[in-house]
């Protein structure tokens, strides 16, 4: 039996960042779930099928072969045998992930793959379902979240740190945008399930969240490795 923290929460509320720190920490594989949402998205504007074609998008996705694998520690999302990890972080991308993430046919797919990581491996895997459809039976689940201001301001601080332009009022409302879809969406919406320790990182350092969720971890018995 493998050892399973689910953390869901909201875009830019630090999911990325503190499970891949919690996963350090406890020599567990991360996974993440958004990555692979990316790739398939990626290949939908590659391809130049329109988001909003669910036929579509569903057949190439589902025509799609997808894997995960480690390079030096860091997960990449192998997409018909190309590590895509260098074309998925764009907002464009995550636009388009957000938009045809809301198809079954979508979801059904990667959900079985991510089920699959989850019963190898010890993991810490983060996205918007996985307390409530991936890993139901996960040992700690994490509902984190932040103010809508602060994620903005935190999207607004990486764009400029890579020399981007960017306009915070435009970022917050893309932020609330896709938190609309994402939480209104008919396939597994994203919730806090009533099971979930809800951590607000408005006011906390990454170590600060970082040490709360090895601390739940330890108190719910999870071990290192
Ligand atoms: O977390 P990230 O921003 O990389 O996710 C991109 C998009 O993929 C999200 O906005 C969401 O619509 C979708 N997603 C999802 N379920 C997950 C992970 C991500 O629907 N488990």
């Amino acid at each position: 039996m493998s050892y399973q923290i689910a953390i869901d929460g909201p875009a830019g509320a630090g999911k990325s960042t503190i499970a891949k720190a919690v996963a350090k920490e406890l020599s567990f594989v991360y996974v993440d779930t958004g990555a692979m949402y990316r790739a398939m998205a990626l290949l939908c504007i590659r391809s130049g099928v329109s988001g909003a074609d669910e036929t579509a998008v569903t057949g190439l996705c589902n025509g799609a072969q997808v894997e995960i694998t480690y390079i030096d520690g860091a997960q990449a999302v192998i997409l018909n045998g190309e590590n895509v990890n260098p074309f998925i972080r764009t907002q464009e991308v995550g636009d388009m992930a957000s938009t045809i993430s809301v198809y079954k046919g979508v979801r059904d797919k990667l959900v079985k793959l991510q089920q699959e990581l989850g019963t190898k491996e010890n993991v810490v895997m983060d996205g918007r379902d996985i307390a409530s459809a991936v890993l139901p039976n996960a040992n700690l689940k994490v509902y984190l979240d932040a103010d809508v201001k602060v994620r903005a301001k935190r999207r607004y601080d990486e764009l400029k740190a890579k020399g981007q332009e960017a306009d915070l009022a435009v970022i917050e409302q893309e932020v609330k945008d896709r938190d609309y879809r994402d939480m209104h969406r008919e396939n597994s919406p994203l919730v806090r399930v009533p099971e979930a320790v809800l951590v607000d990182s408005s006011n906390m350092t990454i170590k600060e969240v970082t040490d709360k969720i090895i601390e739940l971890a330890n108190d719910n018995g999870i071990p290192r490795h």
